[in-house]
């Protein structure tokens, strides 16, 4: 089905909840935020927006509600920063878990992690297996918004490092930041950004904290950000997601549903 108004879980009642799970073929998507650093010129909240923003854009094309967004993940990376809010991947995947019973009470049987932050990918990964073992009748699917597609994951790092196994983070870099621009463009501080790391000097095979190689928390060359740009992945990530979500609501699950 197609809707204009994102389907807001939270806004609808209890019967209003059963009735909008069952037109979208059981799905439901939930938005995985964090609330942690971005750089000087970023608010804490951009992993929070961004997660909720694709997903509400993403309902509103396809009519699969959207859960409240989670706001305070895995941040374990950028633990120390002021503004960072962190709770371990055990906790996160313990949280999951447990919503994950009133989701099925619920009538939904196909759940889609829309993630909007790379310090959650220990979590997620072993996630959906933790799931059907604990709630057999639901089947998940992590989705990283930066690898909606290939020309997403190319857009989304443009800025940002290098092949041969180094890092290539997309964070408070100008994919990530152009977003946000897109969004509030009010909000972004651009003159705030006072450096940008040297991606060629950093470590392409062994962990190093990242306050090493980035010391204001950027990465890649957040100062070319603009709206237009931003603007422009937000369509590209809405669209392919869109895809991905009508393609897969015609899966069948293991017992036909
Ligand atoms: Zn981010």
């Amino acid at each position: 089905m197609t809707a204009n108004e994102p389907v807001l879980w939270s806004k609808l009642s209890t019967t209003e909840i059963r009735d909008a799970v069952q037109r979208a073929h059981a799905t439901v998507i939930w938005p995985i935020g964090a609330t942690e650093q971005h750089g000087p010129h970023l608010p804490v909240d951009v992993d929070h927006v961004l997660a909720a923003s694709i997903a509400e854009r993403v309902s509103a094309r396809t009519g699969i509600p959207v859960l409240p967004t989670l706001p305070i993940t895995s941040s374990w990376y950028w633990r120390g920063w002021p503004g960072t809010l962190s709770i371990s991947a055990a906790t996160l995947g313990a949280v999951l878990l447990e919503v994950c019973s009133g989701l099925a009470a619920s009538g939904v049987r196909r759940l889609i992690l829309l993630n909007a932050h790379g310090g959650n990918i220990p979590a997620l990964m072993e996630f959906p297996d933790r799931a059907s073992q604990a709630v057999p009748d639901l089947a998940v699917r992590v989705l990283h918004w930066w690898e909606a597609s290939p020309r997403v994951t190319a857009l989304a790092n443009r800025d940002t490092a290098p092949g041969d196994g180094g890092y290539r983070v997309t964070h408070a870099n100008v994919g990530e930041t152009s977003l946000y621009m897109a969004l509030d463009a009010g909000t972004v501080r651009l003159d705030r950004i006072d450096a940008e790391p040297d991606l060629d000097a950093v470590p392409r095979f062994y962990f190093r904290p990242t306050a090493e190689f980035s010391p204001n928390g950027v990465f890649g060359h957040p100062s070319g950000a603009t709206p237009e740009q931003g603007r422009e992945l937000l369509k590209i990530v809405i669209d392919d997601i869109v895809a991905l979500t009508e393609r897969a609501a015609a899966e069948m699950l293991a017992d036909g549903a």
